[in-house]
């Protein structure tokens, strides 16, 4: 037979993947995401198989090394995953291991733990060992592993010691009486495991129930009661009912046993979600639904773009999708971009689902996430709703995905000052997964991003659309207030417009509901001297501090943390008169209660949703009739569902129209498209009141309008003149460093460098310039953009030069990171 050899990928900071010959005895077991230890130089290191491979001709066939041992039967990793991180490598240009890593659950982490455990000699052979051992030791060890199984050598080190211990564990391992086998480690998380109580033999259990009864009645009642509540049971169960005594009794004499089940965490299994009410699809629903399950049904990749305009159902579409893949046995991820979103998604699908929906995202503990993970890969599990790492999780038999907003950003992974962690897109990635599984990949948006509308557009994609609400009800009217003409109220700029203010008396009177939208947490994003215009800056980061009101009020840096009191007066002159200029959500609170004698506000914005649970307590409370007004920051303005509410409120629309940003247009029209989109979503009509004082822009005035294709050829106009995306593509290289002078010199020449290895066809570089976040967490950042019109020719020439950039970096002692696609260019 022919010697097979593998590519095995080895963690951090071995970066590279080595390739390694596969001993006979292994050649069934090692497949695509096997863990394995390999020898590297003189260590054992634990990597993961990637695939088969042909060495290279110029490789010393008799130099490659054998993989010393397979470690895990039920790798965490598929070979599905495995060939997804394999194009996650090589599409963002970045090491395998990087990509290996984000699809790992987390906690658990690639390195790897002795166990020992008995050989499955005879109990009694090992019984009369520790009888005629002399060593002490030795018994010792015997002992422990008779009460417990199998342990850690780090354990049994703790409870016997070090001395002498690994050189009996050896002897012992060559007497043949235990085996040492390495398993991966889980650092933070693990299998948790419950003691239940096991019938040994329940065929004959009932012939042996009489004379039990007549003999101990109390240990054969406690019988009939495992028989009838189904066995194994749980330990502590039968304890609180008939005491230690009893299970004992019934133990010894050889009726029961304790075994060891695995109890799954699972976050949702408190979760209440009433009765569930059947919708019946609208006919344009039942339209787009063909094409779907037409689809699944031949088990085709079918790349699709749900268009639906706010409230026209597009959740309905989703379910029913899943609901077929389920029936085929095949499994569904649903993405949401946030956390408040996840909560409303998971409870619509549980009221139609039931338990079989599990669920994935950040809130939860590590636990949780982690007995989710192992039901899914599984096949326990096939329905899971998470947000973006999601996408990653072990599926068996993808059939569905759903990218629910797709256009969100928080569906981009660009941990930026991290090297080791991969920049990635989750919606990009939905679709190659997709495509390698053959599965049905459905993005949902009422404003989808350009890239996507464009893949519609030229056929990458099917296109299909929801053109109206449900029940034809209207789309809100949108009206924008200029307050730059806005009287003045008490000599104060206002907050409220007039007819603001008027729209929000006339609600509370109806007792409908209103949302208002305040895109800033905290109460003043500037706190600035009124005399000499001085503003006060976080020391580590080039932006201002917000003030936060509080006990006592705080300044605090929103990238950072850095928090410090406010100031009494003016470091730079000592005035003590300072202004607060802008708006946060506090002071819009403040505002409301004070304006508005009586009125009910739920405020949900980072600050007051720090922990576990709170978005889904916020939105349920609201939901249940417990205020009148939901404020908040982007949080409020997605996906969520609340028919009462027919007012929405943009305080300032401007907060992110200037961004340094070439989608800042694109950003802002898609958050007030979708704000004003949670309007009028039940019976009544509703309104949306967009203040700003740039009334002319574009996105403001294309949202007011809600016509989105007429915002998208515009602005689709203005990115094929500059060749950026979806028309061109681009590569972002980040530099950083405590050190000014030195990020400027390496990006300086490693742009030089890009300049010369740069490939003809239309390419360019922007830059190198400063971030504009130039500092950053105490980091001097600069960057430079490579742009060119395809991804192929721009991903080949960075290739080409990363080696040498990340030399010229190193030598400076600067760090610097690739990203593929940015989505934020700050
Ligand atoms: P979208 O996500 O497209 O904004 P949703 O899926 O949230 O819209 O649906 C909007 C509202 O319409 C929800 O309250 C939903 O319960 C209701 N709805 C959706 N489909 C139907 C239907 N076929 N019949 C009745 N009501 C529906
Ligand atoms: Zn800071």
């Amino acid at each position: 037979m022919n010697q097979r050899f593998v590519e095995v990928a080895l963690p951090p900071p071995l970066p590279r993947e080595l390739t390694y010959a596969v001993p006979a005895e292994y050649a069934d077991d090692v497949y695509p995401g096997t863990v394995v230890l390999v020898p590297v130089q003189k260590r054992l290191v634990t990597g993961f198989i990637i695939d088969d491979t042909t060495p290279p001709a110029s490789l010393d066939l008799k130099k490659i090394r054998n993989i010393k041992q397979i470690i895990d039967a039920e790798s965490p990793l598929t070979p599905e995953i495995v060939n997804l991180c394999r194009w996650m490598a090589r599409y963002y240009v970045a090491p395998i291991g990087a990509a290996l890593a984000a699809a790992l659950p987390p906690g658990v982490k690639l390195s790897t733990q002795r166990r020992v455990q008995l050989t499955r000699v005879d109990k009694d052979v090992h019984g009369k060992s520790i009888g005629e051992s002399k060593d002490k030791l030795k018994v010792r060890i015997l002992e422990q592993l008779q009460t417990n199984g199998t342990l850690k050598v780090t354990t049994l080190q703790r409870r016997l010691g070090r001395i002498g211990l690994e050189k009996v564990l050896q002897q012992m391992k060559r007497s043949g009486s235990i085996d040492i086998l390495p398993v991966l480690e889980d650092a933070e998380v693990s299998v948790r495991l419950e003691q239940h109580l096991r019938i040994t033999d329940p065929n004959n259990i009932a012939e042996k129930l009489p004379a039990l009864t007549q003999r101990a009645p109390r240990q054969a009642s406690c019988l009939r009661y495992i028989l009838k509540h189904g066995t194994p049971l749980k330990k502590t169960v039968v304890d609180r009912g008939f005491g230690y005594g009893i299970i004992r009794g019934l133990v010894s004499r050889g009726l029961i046993e304790t075994v060891e089940e695995e109890r799954i965490r699972d976050p949702l299994a408190h979760l209440d979600v009433g009765p569930n009410h059947p919708l019946h699809p609208t006919d344009d629903q039942k339209t787009v639904l063909v094409p779907i399950i037409e689809a699944l049904n031949e088990r085709v990749f079918f790349p699709a773009l749900l268009q639906g305009v706010t409230g026209s159902g597009k959740t309905l579409v989703y379910i029913q999708s899943a609901e077929r893949a389920l029936e085929q046995g095949r499994s569904t991820i649903v993405l949401v971009p946030e956390i408040a979103l996840a909560w409303q998604m998971v409870r619509r699908f549980k009221a139609h689902f039931r338990d079989k929906v599990a669920v994935l995202h950040s809130q939860l503990s590590k636990g949780e996430r982690y007995d989710t993970w192992r039901q899914l890969r599984r096949g326990k599990q096939r329905l899971v709703i998470g947000a973006r790492s999601a996408i990653l999780a072990p599926v068996t038999d993808l059939g569905l995905i759903v990218v629910d907003e797709e256009h969100d950003t928080s569906y981009n992974q660009d941990d930026r000052e991290n090297t080791h962690a991969i920049a990635y897109s989750a919606r990009d990635l939905a679709l190659v997964r997709g495509r390698l599984s053959k599965a049905v990949v459905l993005l949902g948006s009422a404003t989808p991003s350009l890239e996507s509308f464009w893949n519609a557009q030229t056929g990458k994609y099917q296109s299909l659309s929801l053109p109206r609400r449900v029940d034809d009800r209207p789309l809100p009217k949108i009206e924008i207030v200029d307050m730059r003409k806005e009287p003045f109220q008490r000599r104060e700029r206002t907050l409220f417009s007039l007819k603001l203010r008027k729209k929000i008396q006339d609600r509370l009177e109806k007792k409908e509901r209103i949302i208002l939208l305040q895109n800033r947490r905290g109460f003043a994003p500037v706190i600035q001297c009124s005399d000499c215009g001085e503003s006060v800056q976080c020391l580590r980061c080039h932006v201002c501090l917000t003030l936060h009101r509080g006990q006592p009020n705080q300044l605090l840096c929103h990238y950072c943390g850095y928090s410090q009191p406010e100031p009494e007066s003016c470091s730079q002159c000592g005035n003590v008169n300072i202004r607060k200029v802008g708006i946060g959500t506090q002071q819009v609170e403040n505002a409301l209660l004070e304006q508005f004698p009586g009125i009910r506000v739920i405020r949900m914005d980072v600050d007051t949703t720090g922990w576990k649970g709170a978005h889904d307590e916020l939105v349920e409370r609201f939901r249940a009739g417990e205020a009148d007004v939901l404020l908040g920051t982007q949080m409020v303005a997605k996906g969520l569902d609340f028919p009462e509410v027919t007012l929405v409120g943009v305080i300032s629309a401007d907060t992110g129209l200037h961004m340094p940003d070439f989608r800042a247009a694109e950003r802002s029209f898609q958050l007030l498209t979708q704000v004003a989109g949670r309007s009028g979503r039940g019976d009544h009509p509703g309104e949306v009141v967009v203040q700003t004082r740039l009334p002319e822009e574009l996105a403001l005035q294309a949202a007011a309008r809600q016509n989105f294709t007429s915002f998208a050829e515009q602005e689709l106009a203005e990115r094929r003149e500059s060749g950026f995306p979806p028309f061109g593509r681009l590569i972002m290289v980040r530099w950083w460093s405590q050190e000014q002078g030195k990020v400027e010199i390496v990006a300086q020449q490693a742009t030089n460098l890009l300049m010369q290895s740069r490939p003809q066809m239309n390419t360019t570089v922007l830059g190198p310039a400063p971030a504009p976040l130039a500092l950053l967490r105490g980091q001097h950042r600069w960057q430079a953009l490579l742009v060119g019109p395809s991804a192929g020719s721009l991903r080949e020439w960075a290739v080409k030069a990363i080696g040498q950039m990340r030399q010229i970096a190193t030598a400076s002692g600067v760090n610097m990171t690739l990203i593929v696609d940015p989505q934020n260019t700050m």
